[in-house]
C-alpha cells in the first residue's frame, strides 16, 4: 500500500502548484478520462495492475479534482475484487465511519486520501499551518492548493497551531458534523441546533463574537471568540478561533 506522501515525494513534488492529479493517475497506471457522468461524480473500473478511471466533465473544476483524487483512492486502497466503484457526491462527502459499514468505510477512507493527496502535510504546514483562522485564510489556501473552502478550511482547523473548531449546520440549523483541533479540549461542544439560522448564517470574515452563540457550555457566555462563516452552496460552514487562549481556561478551570 502506498501513502499519498510516498507518492508526492517519488515524483519530486514539494510544492502546492507541482501537485498535478493527471501526472500522479498517469505515475500509477491509471487512465483519466473527462465524460459526461448522470449518476456519479466519479468512477473507476480496472484490473489489478491497470485502471480507468472517469470523472464527470460536467462537474466543477474543483469537484473533478476532488472526485480524481477520490477514485485515486480506491485504486491505491481498494484495488482487486471490490472494484469497479462508482461514486457520488454523497460518497465523497462521507468523513466519519459508520460502525460496521464497510462499503462507507471505504469511501470514507477515499476521501481522506484526496486529502492527503491535494493538501499534503508536509506541504500544507509549510504555508498554512500559522495563518490566521479566518475566512481570508481559508480562501487563501484553497486557491494555493486548488481545493474547495471546504476542504481548505477542515485542513486548516485540523492542522493549525491555534485553537480552532469547524462545524457544519444545514440550512435549517441542523448540525451535520464537527471538529475540533488537538488544541481544544474535548469538553467544549458546539451546539446542536441553531434556532434562529436566517439571523446566525450570516457570511463573515474574523468577527468577534460572543462564544455562547456557537458553544453549547455553562462558561460560554463569559468570553468572546473570532468567527467566519461561509456556505458551500448547501451547507453553513463556521469556523471559530480561541484567539486569545487564555480565553479557553475559562472552560477548563470550570
Ligand atoms: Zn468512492
Amino acid at each position: 500500500m502506498q501513502n499519498p506522501e510516498d507518492i508526492l515525494k517519488r515524483l519530486g513534488i514539494y510544492e502546492p502548484s507541482d501537485i498535478d492529479l493527471d501526472l500522479i493517475a498517469f505515475s500509477l497506471n491509471a487512465q483519466v478520462k473527462r465524460v459526461a457522468l448522470t449518476e456519479c461524480e466519479g468512477s473507476i473500473i480496472g484490473t489489478t495492475a491497470k485502471a480507468i478511471i472517469s470523472i464527470n466533465s460536467n462537474a466543477h473544476p474543483k469537484r473533478q479534482r476532488f472526485s480524481l483524487g477520490h477514485e485515486l483512492g480506491h485504486w491505491v486502497n481498494d484495488r482487486g475484487p471490490k472494484m469497479p466503484f462508482r461514486c457520488d457526491t454523497n460518497a465523497m462527502r462521507q468523513r466519519e465511519n459508520r460502525p460496521g459499514d464497510f462499503g462507507q468505510h471505504r469511501e470514507v477512507r477515499a476521501n481522506a486520501f484526496a486529502a492527503d493527496l491535494m493538501m499534503p502535510v508536509f506541504i500544507w504546514k509549510k504555508y498554512c499551518e500559522a495563518l490566521d483562522v479566518t475566512s481570508d485564510s481559508i480562501r487563501c489556501a484553497a486557491n494555493m492548493f486548488n481545493v474547495s473552502l471546504t476542504s481548505a478550511a477542515i485542513r486548516l482547523v485540523e492542522k493549525s497551531i491555534y485553537p480552532c473548531m469547524i462545524i457544519c449546520w444545514d440550512r435549517y440549523g441542523k448540525r451535520q458534523w464537527f471538529s475540533r483541533n488537538s488544541n481544544v479540549p474535548e469538553n467544549i461542544w458546539p451546539i446542536e441546533r441553531v434556532i434562529h439560522p436566517n439571523k446566525y448564517f450570516v457570511t463573515s470574515n474574523a468577527l468577534q463574537i460572543d462564544a455562547d452563540k456557537w458553544i453549547e457550555s455553562e462558561n460560554s457566555n463569559e468570553y468572546t471568540l473570532i468567527e467566519s462563516v461561509f456556505t458551500n452552496g448547501t451547507d453553513f460552514i463556521v469556523v471559530l478561533w480561541w484567539k486569545d487562549e487564555k480565553q479557553l481556561l475559562i472552560e477548563i478551570n470550570n
